[in-house]
């Protein structure tokens, strides 16, 4: 049976990991959340001071990627049953979802050097099919040929609501405001950004969730992804 390459790309919190998520279990396709090796580059740059409040230290970054200092992987963790990120050997997971790397990421994400190189590993990590990617870039640059590309969005006041409900619940101390301003921000950054910006692949399918729900959502997913997969049969 042949496997599909699906893309899911969108704003920033609308549930796109949901998705993809529930996609990847229902085919049990492999998962993979580009935005986390994102944001562990980024708790990089933090960790060791390539960022002076201002600017980011785009040399010192560059050098010590093509020095093969900065190793992503992702490893799955039996007792919560899911994959999580790990820099350089350490689980990073909660560290990459906080409030500090959330507002450094976009800008780090726009250093083109920085996105080759996440880039040419997705592509890696993929080349075998059978995967749910999600991020901002895929169906329009990792996978222009993926077989199904998905491209989610819903109001922003709404996905900051659920975002802050999220990271509530994980007892983190964050406003409302901070979070809508955060969203808003990275929006932004990643619409207009010159290298690989986020836009809607011409072939894509678009979802907005505002009013639906998570099962909702897969539901639609799912019934595209298997007329794909009788496509090609
Ligand atoms: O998906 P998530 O919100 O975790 O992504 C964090 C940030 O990483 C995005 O706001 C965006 O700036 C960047 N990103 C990207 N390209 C991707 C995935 C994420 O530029 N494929």
């Amino acid at each position: 049976m042949k496997k599909l390459t699906i893309a899911v790309d969108g704003h920033s919190s609308c549930g796109k990991s949901t998705l993809a998520k529930d996609i990847a279990k229902h085919f049990n396709y492999k998962y993979i959340d580009t935005g986390a090796m994102y944001r562990a580059i980024t708790l990089y740059v933090l960790e060791n001071n390539l960022y002076d409040g201002k600017k980011i230290n785009e040399n010192a970054l560059r050098y010590d990627l093509n020095a093969g200092k900065i190793n992503i992987d992702f490893r799955y963790n039996p007792k919560l049953k899911k994959s999580e990120t790990y820099l350089n050997g350490k689980n990073v997971e909660k560290k990459i979802r906080g409030i500090e790397v959330s507002d450094l990421v976009s800008p780090v994400a726009v250093i083109p050097f920085v996105r080759e190189y996440l880039v040419a590993q997705q592509r890696d990590m993929g080349k075998e099919g059978g995967l749910v990617m999600d991020g901002r870039d895929i169906g329009t640059n990792v996978f222009p040929n993926a077989d199904l590309k998905i491209f989610l969005t819903a109001d922003a006041e709404v996905r900051a609501k659920r975002r802050y409900d999220e990271l509530k619940a994980k007892g983190e101390n964050v406003s409302l405001n901070e979070i809508i301003k955060n969203i808003k921000e990275r929006d932004y950054i990643d619409s207009n950004r010159k290298t690989n910006p986020l836009i809607q692949a011409e072939d894509a399918v678009l979802i907005d969730n505002t009013n639906l729900t998570m099962q909702e959502q897969a539901n639609i997913a799912i019934k595209l992804a298997e007329e794909k997969l009788n496509e090609k049969k």
